[in-house]
């Protein structure tokens, strides 16, 4: 999976699944909305800051751990945070669960699957106002943060694995004002065989 794609420019990333894949925990409106109208706006903009400065050339990783300016800094975050949250997902499924490593993992740093989504879903609803929860690992440890508006794990030295969006964009058209219950309807459709991979990299 290219979570970066560019042809020169930075380009709009196609998502692995059916606009109607996700539903009804994501519908298909809320993804035209979020993938085809905010992240190809994040997409255009990066693409408009970065022409003509020493950014235009690097890396997305790159941009996002050396940018300054507010402009080239958001948007270059913010393609990064949407590209691993719009490939994470897949069909809904009731029995859905980390398996091998990856829960391993999670069971020694959280005690249980079930403490561990309990936590990343409290996270997530007291993060306050727009930003983003996330597993990562720094040093063979998992970890949740909470990351605001634009921000990444990356930023301070660590592997982004898994993330749910809390700005309202993702999920104001169904849930309203319910975040908490957006969170932990998401668990139906993370593909922890992405997530797995994405760990087993590190
Ligand atoms: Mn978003």
């Amino acid at each position: 999976m290219n979570y970066y794609p560019r042809e020169g420019k930075f380009t709009l990333i196609d998502l692995p699944y059916a606009a109607t894949a996700l539903q009804p925990v994501i519908s298909a409106e809320t993804l035209s909305f979020h993938h085809g109208k905010h992240l190809q706006a994040y997409v255009n903009n990066l693409n408009a800051a970065v022409a003509h400065t020493e950014f235009e050339g690097m890396s997305l990783q790159e941009i996002v751990l050396q940018a300054t300016t507010s402009a080239i800094l958001n948007n270059a975050g913010q393609l990064l945070n949407h590209n691993l949250y719009f490939t994470q997902f897949c069909a809904p499924a009731t029995e859905n669960a980390p398996s091998g490593r990856l829960l391993e993992a999670i069971e020694r740093d959280f005690g249980s699957f079930e403490a561990f989504k309990e936590e990343f879903q409290q996270k997530g609803a007291t993060l306050f106002g727009s930003g983003w929860v996330w597993l990562a690992a720094k040093d063979g440890k998992l970890v949740i943060t909470q990351e605001a508006n634009a921000a990444n794990p990356i930023q301070r030295g660590m592997l982004p694995l898994l993330t749910f969006d809390v700005w309202e964009h993702a999920y104001y058209l169904e849930y309203q004002n319910r975040r908490p219950d957006h969170l932990a309807a998401l668990w139906q459709i993370v593909d922890w065989n992405v997530i797995a991979d994405r760990y087993l990299q590190q």
